[in-house]
């Protein structure tokens, strides 16, 4: 307990995995939570203070899936294991027991605990005056990148990268991230940070690796401290720190990312999503970096178009193609296996991970022949040319090479001289006994006696009951344990066969282990160059994924350019049209924002597609900036700075926020940021208030789109009457989605038509959603009876009738502010002063200010 108490006292916030012989123990709080975590049985053992103490225990062999499930759960968890042979342990002292490992959601590396295809980072936050310096590691691969941005656009970042777990002082804000922040981290100076960093990679400063704020090297620096905890002072293989810079990325906050259903659908699930419409990669390093190009398309036009030259060089060749692809689905994750190799976790699996890989590597170096697109050049230049390592895994290593070393086996035979010998004296010796069977049997004159194998006693003559008095009157024979149905005897020649076995064994088994570190080392030697090797593949699988999209030819290349064109033609919803696959067909929808018709203002009823077609514009620019295709017969897109989408506002309840609330937060973010260069879809704006304020609020804000922030927009609402505003904004188009009645009921056509909604249609939708019939018919008919008295806001008869009409409309540019200028002339020369009473000059006035 002294033991458990001191190695609790260092890791407080963990829980215990207290090693004591084939289980991990857990006691006190740790072991109440978790056996209600693991669902084990909480027992208990000895007292402290004088209550029970609370344990329960986990075999040491099933560990890791007991593990996982407790990192799943946000927890930490402490490895204290024995560090003397039990055997070996003269005295009465207790064993010593250390923490080798913490093992946090951040740093794990054990292939039962990861995502195969997603990355697993560590993010480390730290202030540098007004601005933030972030610094993100993935230990399971060695990523390591960096980036200095202002606290706005930190929920943006986490929002792209998704941390497992985040290193921040208290004073930075991660909202919805905070259950994934670990303790407080220690933040050291910026110089001594910068010092330390290049300590950790061997160079005399950090600058040979790019230019680094104060801020991105003090939480390089947190990162790298705390990896090196968590690892008893071990550090994995990291690459280069790598500074990021948020340019060159398109940005999307968190709300967007959510609204868009990128990497996981709004009710959590991965089915639905962009990616697992896109998906076409065979590997898991490909799936991870597929993954991290939607979490970030580009801005840069070069570098798009070269992602788009590859996978059109894979279309152009499509018998190269296949052969890649069959020789990727093989190949396994050695990203993943280097970072265990690196940390000293690896086994021989991950041996095998390395040559299997390399293999694949030179097969696909066979492959990719000149004229390549400077991308596929790339993965070309990444493959290294030596093939010594690969030569000597080849030969050194057993295929497939077993999952532990203990099991034995991993070597093959003929490859190291003293491993062989020691091998073939075990080998010999085993052969002996199996002829020294029938030798005992005759020499004794028991035909049903056996040598077996027995854990502890070794190699032992089994006799059944009727012979044990026999055997026992020969002198040459020593009882050795007694049974029920017999007993186990030994004899010299037996027993000194059984030594020299055993010493044999345990002879190649160290030889073995001393063959399998050197074959580690050698790989950890050139860590750096086979890392960029497994990211050549991993970028040439996302490549073929993209190539395997367009494959049917229903998925097209955009044209990319710098100007803010947006052109789609027969656009389709990814994910909306391979959900549908089978009942219906999907409706194509041309979209046009050029610059004389970039606001797009679309009306229609609920459930006619607006949404849909919101998304898979928003959609395009996520996929045609990563450097994919698109779902079109045709694209040209301008690249577009920052995407805003907003479909469909769900209310928050846990943050204690109204839909309304939500929504004009969300509003509030689009005016402040969206640029010309930017593309905001919105739905709905004005909803989630009275109908009066929602049109206004619905209105101003279109009005500003237009004229102020004069971005590319689509806007859909249910505010008919804003269709009007087209006569005043010169740049905005009502669309509506095409609606067909048919005997008495609505068709939905899901087709985009330029237009207003002659009607809303929200009665029939009630009526497919099955309000009771009664409720229908008085609803119809009340509608009915306001069309006639024709009130101000009963239906949408027109906005002229507002109260808000009177007000002008935003000025708009220089055009329409000459325009401006010239109603009130107008209106000033319709006034004669002379003749106006004192009430009338008042209203004039009002006028003439709601003109301007
Ligand atoms: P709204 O936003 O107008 O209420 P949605 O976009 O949510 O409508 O669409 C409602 C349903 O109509 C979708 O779930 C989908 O099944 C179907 N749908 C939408 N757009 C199309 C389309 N272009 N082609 C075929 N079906 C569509």
């Amino acid at each position: 307990m002294a033991q458990w108490f001191a190695a609790k006292e260092k890791h407080p916030d963990a829980l215990l995995f207290f090693r004591m012989g084939d289980f991990y123990e857990l006691f006190f709080a740790d072991a109440e939570a978790a056996a209600s975590v693991l669902d084990i049985v909480l027992s208990h053992r000895g007292e402290h203070g004088g209550t029970p103490i609370p344990m329960c225990g986990v075999p040491y062999h099933a560990a890791e899936s007991y593990l996982a499930r407790l990192i799943r759960r946000g927890f930490r968890v402490a490895i204290v294991e024995q560090m003397e042979d039990p055997k070996a342990r003269t005295g009465k002292q207790p064993i010593r027991r250390e923490v080798i490992r913490v093992i946090t959601p951040g740093t794990i590396t054990e292939e039962t605990l990861l995502e195969a295809g997603r990355p697993n980072l560590l993010m480390a936050i730290a202030w540098d005056k007004d601005l933030l310096g972030a610094a993100w590691v993935d230990v399971s691969t060695g990523l390591f990148e960096t980036a200095s941005l202002p606290a706005t656009d930190l929920q943006a970042l986490l929002g792209r990268l998704e941390p497992a777990e985040i290193l921040a002082p208290p004073t930075v804000e991660v909202g919805d991230w905070s259950t994934r922040r670990s303790p407080e981290p220690v933040a050291s100076p910026p110089l001594i940070a910068r010092r330390r960093l290049a300590d950790a990679f061997g160079t005399a400063s950090l600058d040979a690796f790019g230019t680094f704020t104060d801020g991105e090297a003090v939480a390089a620096a947190m990162a790298v401290d705390y990896v090196r905890s968590t690892q008893s002072g071990a550090l994995p293989r990291l690459g280069h720190p790598e500074p990021q810079g948020q340019a060159g990325v398109l940005s999307m906050d968190a709300a967007t990312r959510g609204n868009l259903e990128i990497h996981r659908s709004r009710d959590g699930g991965t089915q639905y999503t962009l990616l697992s419409a896109v998906q076409r990669t065979v590997t898991a390093a490909g799936a991870r970096l597929l993954s991290g190009w939607l979490s970030a398309p580009l801005t840069d036009h070069a570098a798009i178009i070269a992602r788009q030259d590859g996978w059109s060089w894979c279309l152009a060749n499509p018998d190269a193609t296949k052969k890649l692809r069959g020789i990727l689905r093989g190949t396994p994750d050695m990203a993943r296996a280097l970072g265990r190799l690196s940390l000293n976790r690896g086994s021989p699996r991950d041996l095998g991970a390395i040559r299997d890989g390399l293999k694949a590597a030179f097969a696909v170096a066979g492959i990719l022949q000149p004229p390549l697109p400077s991308a596929l050049a790339g993965v070309r230049s990444k493959i290294p040319d030596d093939t010594t390592l690969a030569q000597e895994l080849e030969a050194a290593l057993a295929d497939p090479a077993p999952a532990r070393l203990e099991d034995g086996g991993v070597i093959r035979s003929g490859f190291d001289g003293e491993l062989d010998a020691h091998r073939a004296l075990r080998d010999e010796s085993r052969q002996v006994i199996a002829t020294l069977q029938l030798d005992y049997a005759q020499r004794y004159g028991v035909a049903s006696l056996k040598i077996k194998h027995h854990a502890q006693l070794g190699y032992v003559i089994e006799a059944p009951a009727v012979a044990v008095e026999k055997l026992r009157a020969f002198p040459a024979l020593t009882l050795r344990q007694g049974m029920a149905n017999g007993a186990r005897f030994t004899e010299a020649q037996l027993s000194e066969l059984d030594q020299r076995i055993r010493e044999a064994a345990e002879q190649a088994a160290a030889r073995e282990r001393t063959v399998f570190n050197h074959l580690v080392r050698k790989i950890v030697d050139q860590s750096d160059s086979l890392a960029v090797c497994a990211e050549a593949l991993a970028f040439l699988d996302v490549i073929q994924s993209a190539a395997g999209l367009a494959e049917g030819g229903r998925w097209v290349r955009p044209v990319l350019t710098d100007a803010e064109d947006f052109h789609i033609e027969a656009g389709r919803h990814p994910v909306v049209e391979s959900a549908l696959s089978g009942q219906a067909a999907f409706v194509p929808n041309n979209c046009d924002l050029s610059a004389d018709r970039r606001v797009m203002l679309l009306t229609g009823p609920n459930m006619a597609g607006k949404s849909t077609f919101l998304r898979q514009n928003a959609l395009f620019v996520v996929l045609a900036q990563a450097g994919l295709p698109l779902p079109a017969d045709a694209a040209i897109l301008g690249i577009v700075d920052r995407l805003f989408s907003r479909v469909g506002a769900a209310d928050d309840l846990a943050r204690g926020r109204s839909t309304f609330m939500v929504e004009m937060t969300e509003t509030a973010a689009i005016l402040h940021q969206a640029g010309p260069k930017s593309l905001v879809v919105v739905d709905e704006i004005g909803r989630g208030t009275s109908t009066l304020d929602g049109l206004a609020i619905a209105w101003a804000v279109l009005e500003a789109l237009h004229s102020a922030t004069r971005c590319r927009t689509i806007f859909a609402t249910h505010f008919h009457e804003l269709a009007e505003l087209a006569d005043r904004l010169p740049r905005l188009r009502p669309h509506t989605m095409r609606v067909k009645e048919w005997k008495g009921s609505v068709v939905f056509l899901h087709e985009v038509a330029e237009g207003a909604a002659g009607r809303s249609w929200g009665i029939h939708v009630a009526e497919l959603a099955g309000v009771p019939a009664p409720v229908v018919r008085r609803a119809a008919s009340l509608m009915a009876a306001m069309e006639k008295r024709s009130g101000p806001l009963a239906t949408s008869t027109s906005l002229r009738s507002l109260p808000l009409f009177a007000a002008a409309t935003m000025p708009d540019d220089t055009a329409s502010e000459n325009d401006a200028l010239s109603r009130l002339r107008d209106a000033l020369d319709e006034i004669n002063p002379d003749a106006m009473t004192p009430k009338q000059a008042l209203e004039a006035i009002y006028l003439l200010k709601a003109l301007v």
